[in-house]
């Protein structure tokens, strides 16, 4: 077999297409493989609307990347002719091995695609040896043409939720799809708030779903959310998310620590050992550091206190047990929290939840728990992890939806 043949065989070429001639530059570091991809002098080309065979009208040359052949980098170079069909006039004939527009060639994209999959976009560009700038644009393109095929027919729990792309930075508005167990993404945009709201609702009825169909929407306490929940989505019951009860009392916790370490010293470790689940292992120092809070009566103390009680209130079995600690947890709480400027953050926190209680206890009976929610933070570290050096918002929100989309990214011309 000649080696024109065993390359035309690797890129799949069909006729009049050919390898003309193939040549290895040694003279550039890395070493470049040249393939020139051409057809017999007149060959007949598919007219790209119709197929129908027609005579080529001129030609102009273009040049693709490859994957690399050992440490050769390989291009391929075709001139491309533009066609005179009977029906559709001057058309360019579109090579078969690239996708329109693109520069490299599809394998290499496939490649890229699965890669991608598997380690951060900026170790494929190392890898690959492309700007990470030019491997976006594939990643981008696959991503988007995946979603806009997405089908939201049956949909009809929601949750949502927001985090910043970097550190407190460029936040973007996460949409799930509660019915799903595995990759639950349906919708990612920058910006928190209505504006993301507004744009969902576009998106789904794109997407064949509609808005009225959606009866259970589960997010956080935001006002602004909340509001614009309950217009845009006139069916639906709204659920205030556990994981953001948590985080609140959690947040004021941290809070009455901060005031109080401003007036006297609070002891070695304080922060950690407060901050940490009762279930996950604190280190003898913050075990030592919490015992001594409780014992001088600190209000850190107290306000951990608080904290703590709300897992006993989570685990009632039913809608009446979790009615019935929640009266207990706010008497006590109150008591707890009671006449200390210190903990003036937990009465915060508490009239918070007060205000939003018919949406918490609705997780009671909801048929959606709350566990997927939280696992929106790993979902949310792996994104960026993985879009480590990404360069901007659309380039994380493109990776939320390769690791957590229902999509199948399929490089096809
Ligand atoms: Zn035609």
């Amino acid at each position: 077999m000649l080696a024109e043949q065993i390359f035309a065989l690797g890129l799949g070429l069909t006729p009049p297409w050919k390898v003309m001639s193939q040549r290895l530059d040694t003279e550039h570091t890395p070493t470049k493989l040249h393939l020139e991809i051409g057809a017999d002098r007149g060959a007949l080309y598919p007219c790209p609307e119709c197929g129908t065979a027609c005579k080529a009208h001129d030609f102009k040359e273009y040049t693709w990347r490859h994957l690399n052949f050992f440490q050769h980098h390989c291009y391929l170079t075709a001139r491309l002719p533009r066609i005179n069909c009977p029906e559709h006039g001057i058309r360019r004939v579109q090579a078969p091995w690239a996708r329109e527009g693109s520069r490299f060639t599809l394998l290499f994209e496939q490649v890229v695609m699965s890669l991608v999959r598997e380690m951060p976009v900026n170790a494929v560009a190392r890898h690959v040896e492309v700007t990470d700038k030019r491997l976006w644009r594939i990643v981008r393109h696959d991503v988007s043409k995946a979603i806009a095929a997405l089908d939201l027919k049956s949909l009809k729990a929601i949750g949502l939720d927001e985090t910043a792309s970097k550190r407190g930075h460029n936040y973007i508005t996460v949409f799930i799809d509660l019915d799903r167990s595995d990759k639950p993404v349906i919708f990612a945009t920058p910006g928190k708030g209505k504006d993301c709201l507004t744009k969902f609702c576009a998106f789904i009825e794109a997407h064949e779903g509609r808005p009225e169909n959606i009866v259970e929407v589960v997010c956080d306490m935001s006002p602004a959310f909340l509001s614009a929940v309950e217009q845009e989505f006139k069916s639906a019951s709204v659920t205030v998310d556990w994981f953001h009860v948590v985080q609140l009392f959690t947040k004021a916790v941290d809070d009455v620590r901060k005031l109080e370490a401003r007036q006297t010293k609070l002891p070695d470790h304080t922060r950690w050992a407060v901050l940490k689940g009762a279930e996950k292992e604190r280190t003898q120092h913050q075990e030592n550091a919490l015992l001594e809070l409780v014992e001088q009566g600190f209000a850190t103390a107290k306000a951990y206190r608080v904290k703590e009680l709300l897992r006993w209130v989570r685990r009632a079995e039913s809608k009446q047990a979790a009615k019935w600690r929640i009266t207990h947890f706010l008497k006590h709480a109150a008591e707890y929290a009671a006449n200390c400027p210190l903990l003036e953050p937990v009465r915060s926190a508490l009239a918070s939840f007060e205000r939003h209680l018919p949406r918490i206890l609705h997780r009671w009976h909801s048929l959606h728990t709350n566990a997927r929610l939280e696992g929106y933070n790993g979902l949310f570290q792996a994104a960026r992890a993985r879009a480590r050096g990404y360069r901007n918002v659309e380039n994380f929100i493109t990776m939320v939806y390769l690791i957590a989309a229902p999509i199948q990214v399929l490089v096809t011309s």
